[in-house]
């Protein structure tokens, strides 16, 4: 398998939405049968099959990892994985900025309380017109929707923390933790 850096390709996981945005694969939790969970499963081992064959996993990976704490399944790994990448680094993102990632949007943050205003404001507008409006994801839209219904806080945007971790560090524990037992394993391409 051969990766780049590139983000000149439409994200796989675009392609794929109705299962990278299942709440299964966003919210492990929800698998609270044994059905659910072999649902979760199959539906996890597709979704990471996907990301280890799109070439914008190791970017994805590294953001999703040093730079933002973004929810849900990406760059192969569950929010769970990449918590302990983190741990493995020393590395501390701040929650939650689940706007910016390679899948998700252009890179600009979204206003939680914005998100819910448009909602209020235009209750039979679909969710799709809403996320145009803001210029965002449709998932974005349902995560801090999810959000709100939950009562959850919604963080600040992400920071780094003092340590800035290498690409190769990253990808060292990612491998640690997520890919002992995979055949492949994420490497960039030779420049
Ligand atoms: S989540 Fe990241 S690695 Fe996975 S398909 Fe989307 S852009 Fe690619």
């Amino acid at each position: 398998m051969t990766i780049t850096t590139e983000r000149t390709t439409t994200p796989a996981c675009a392609e794929h939405d109705d299962l990278f945005q299942s709440p299964l694969l966003e919210e492990p939790a929800l698998a609270s049968s044994v059905e659910l969970r072999r649902r979760q499963v199959l539906m996890t081992r597709k979704a990471e099959s996907i990301c280890l064959d799109c070439p914008l996993m190791v970017d994805c990976l590294y953001r999703a990892v040093a730079k933002h704490d973004v929810a849900g399944y990406c760059a192969g790994t569950t929010q769970r994985q990449r918590a302990e990448i983190r741990q493995h680094l020393g590395l501390r993102v701040d929650p939650e900025d689940f706007d910016t990632f390679a899948g998700a949007n252009s890179g600009h943050q979204i206003d939680h309380d914005e998100v819910l205003r448009l909602r209020h404001a235009r209750p039979n507008d679909s969710l799709e017109s809403i996320a145009q409006r803001l210029g965002c994801s449709l998932s974005t839209v349902k995560r801090h929707l999810r959000k709100a219904r939950r009562g959850e806080a919604v963080g600040r945007p992400a920071k780094l923390s003092s340590i800035v971790p290498t690409l190769e560090q990253v990808l060292n524990a990612y491998q640690q933790v997520v890919a002992r037992a995979r055949p492949s394993q994420p490497t960039r391409r030779a420049a």
